[in-house]
């Protein structure tokens, strides 16, 4: 197991690293804090909700600090205001609690709804805290500008044993980013390294983001968790924080892939958590005879459950994509709903990509397109020719993303009029069988076994079609991405993929891409044929579903507008 209880010297001298000078004497402070901190929650009756739900007010005598905001706002000139449209109203407040947000740290679709989501809600006029683990791994440009927020100490285990979380906070477009701190658990290159590691870690974030809620006085209306790593957050919020005031908040639960459980066996997440044993039951944490799910608790204890969309909603409640809870879902889909995820469309604006070699409009999109496709097969040393069709996979190479598919019909798929690259990195087996390919199709295939931010938005941007073949994708924001560039996606007939991408309809011309329903080669291999013909034989006519694709609205304000609905029916 791997936290070992640090003295008070060491979490000092762990604070010296990153915190200056008066700060020292914030340390016994925050020891009488932390004593009121756990009286508090031990023993106060259920607390009036506190009329403040700005943060507190800094009681440090630290130097005022410096505005934190991101380069572009820096110098920018006072503009008149064009007519803000009226928020709607009543304000709400919400805390966001997850375990990866982009530009912070990303693995994958998490880290950029986590992003996104809040942004388009400030648009909705929610008042929004992301909280968050303070990783090792987060870019220094990032961590020298949070700020110190205070700290305590706080119970965790069963057996009582008590650990240092910090806070620190970095303000952003609007939304407070507030960082849990303890090297002990976060000190490793990776969010996520194995579930040995991983139970503990997100016992304490579950527990510590509740705890420092209280700690700031700022109780949000809703708490929004993510994923398994934030599962136990409703535990917690039903049982050891019971009258404190952080329970006055409601919960919702988004599910972003439900392969992600956090299962282990009953005594670990018992003593790491802390949680009392009536929780450990078959209808919360407890899975078959031996193990505990913490995604299965968070599941059962919050108000509402939500998934990034409707298809995946109904799919999870049946045993091929439930991952053995469909029918825990099936008993709670009362409470269970499916919105899309959008895309953050100034993150993802072809006109002002300044990673692309000619960035477009839908206006110059065909012209560009050709030349950011001649740009990238140089970089990628792929045969440069701008009438090749070009087929994109950017992915996490894992079962997942129907990449077993992928790899039984390249040979088919290389034709001499057609290139394929792939950007991703996962599993030894598919990075192995892409390189093999690159290797014997070389000039046609090009294995880029990597994480790039930069290539990623290339390839969008120079492919003329996306392969996203998943076996389940609960939204997949890939395929979004690619039409909000003028790429066509091929995508398999399931979960978001289904919700997004229309079938082209050769006989009324309408669609946004070519689909197949049956996980089977033959499909898909048929699937990108059809969209090849339509390349080479009516190009006039993929043209138009290239503009059309561009112009589908894959923005989040439909969807923010549906959470916060959700955040009016639970706190009306
Ligand atoms: P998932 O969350 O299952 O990984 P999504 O389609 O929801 O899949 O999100 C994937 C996100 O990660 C997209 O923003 C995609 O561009 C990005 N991405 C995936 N692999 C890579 C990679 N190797 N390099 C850069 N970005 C990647």
């Amino acid at each position: 197991m791997p936290a070992k209880k640090k003295t008070e010297n060491e979490v000092a001298e762990k604070k010296e690293l990153v915190i200056e000078e008066p700060v020292k004497a914030e340390v016994k402070e925050s020891a009488e804090k932390e004593t009121a901190v756990k009286k508090s929650a031990a023993k106060k009756p259920a607390a009036k909700k506190p009329a403040a739900k700005k943060p507190a007010a800094k009681k440090t005598t630290k130097k005022p600090a410096e505005p934190i905001v991101e380069e572009p706002a820096a110098e920018a000139v006072p503009v008149p205001e064009p007519e803000a449209p009226a928020l709607p109203e009543p304000r709400r407040s919400v805390a966001f609690i997850g375990s990866e947000c982009y530009p912070f740290v990303k693995t994958g679709g998490l880290g950029d709804v986590m992003y996104a989501l809040p942004k388009a809600l400030i648009k909705q006029n929610c008042d929004v805290k992301v909280i968050l683990p303070r990783y090792k791994c987060i870019p220094w440009k990032y961590q020298e500008k949070m700020i110190y927020r205070g700290d305590f100490m706080m119970d965790l285990c069963a057996d009582g044993r008590s650990f240092y979380v910090g806070i620190m906070e970095y303000v952003w477009d609007g939304v407070v980013y507030d960082f849990i701190d303890n090297e002990e658990f976060f000190s490793a290159g990776n969010p996520y390294i194995n579930l040995i590691d991983d139970i503990p870690k997100y016992c304490f974030f579950a527990k510590a983001a509740l705890a420092a809620l209280n700690y700031m006085n700022w109780i949000p209306d809703i708490i929004h968790c993510h994923d398994w790593q934030a599962g136990l957050v409703p535990v917690y919020l039903h049982t050891l924080f019971e009258g404190t005031p952080v329970s006055s908040a409601k919960t919702i639960i988004t599910i972003h892939n439900l392969r992600f459980q956090g299962i282990y066996n009953i005594p670990t997440i018992r003593y790491w958590s802390g949680l009392p044993d009536y929780v450990f039951n078959k209808d919360a944490l407890k899975q078959g005879y031996e193990d505990a799910n913490m995604f299965k608790g968070g599941l059962t204890y919050a108000n509402m459950i939500t998934t990034v969309s409707g298809t995946y909603a109904g799919e999870i409640q049946t045993p091929f994509y439930g991952e053995g809870l469909d029918a825990h879902l099936r008993y709670h889909s009362g409470k269970l709903r499916g919105i899309v995820n959008g895309i953050d469309t100034d993150m993802w604006d072809s006109s002002k990509d300044e990673k692309l070699a000619a960035p477009y409009s839908k206006a110059d999109v065909i012209e560009k397109k050709k030349a950011n496709k001649k740009a990238l097969q140089e970089e990628l040393g792929l045969e440069v020719d701008e009438s090749k069709f070009v087929i994109g996979l950017i992915s996490r190479l894992t079962d997942q993303k129907g990449l077993d598919l992928v790899n039984s019909i390249i040979p088919q798929l290389i034709d001499g009029n057609t290139q394929f690259i792939v950007l991703g990195t996962g599993d030894g087996r598919y990075e192995d069988s892409f390189r093999y390919y690159e290797g014997a199709y070389k000039g046609s295939v090009c294995s880029n076994i990597m994480y790039d931010e930069g290539r990623a938005h290339k390839i969008y941007a120079a492919s003329d079609a996306l392969l996203v073949p998943s076996l389940f994708e609960p939204c997949g924001l890939t395929q979004l991405i690619a039409m909000r560039y003028g790429t066509v996606p091929i995508v398999r007939e399931t979960g978001g993929l289904k919700d997004t991408v229309a079938p082209y309809n050769m006989f009324t011309n309408e669609g946004n891409g070519f689909t197949f329903d049956r996980y089977e080669n033959g499909l898909l291999l048929d699937a990108i044929n059809r969209a090849k013909t339509l390349y080479f034989t009516e190009r006039e006519y993929w043209d138009q579903m290239v503009i059309r694709d561009m112009e589908k609205d894959v923005s989040w304000e439909n969807s923010a507008k549906q959470y916060r609905d959700l955040y009016l029916e639970l706190k009306p």
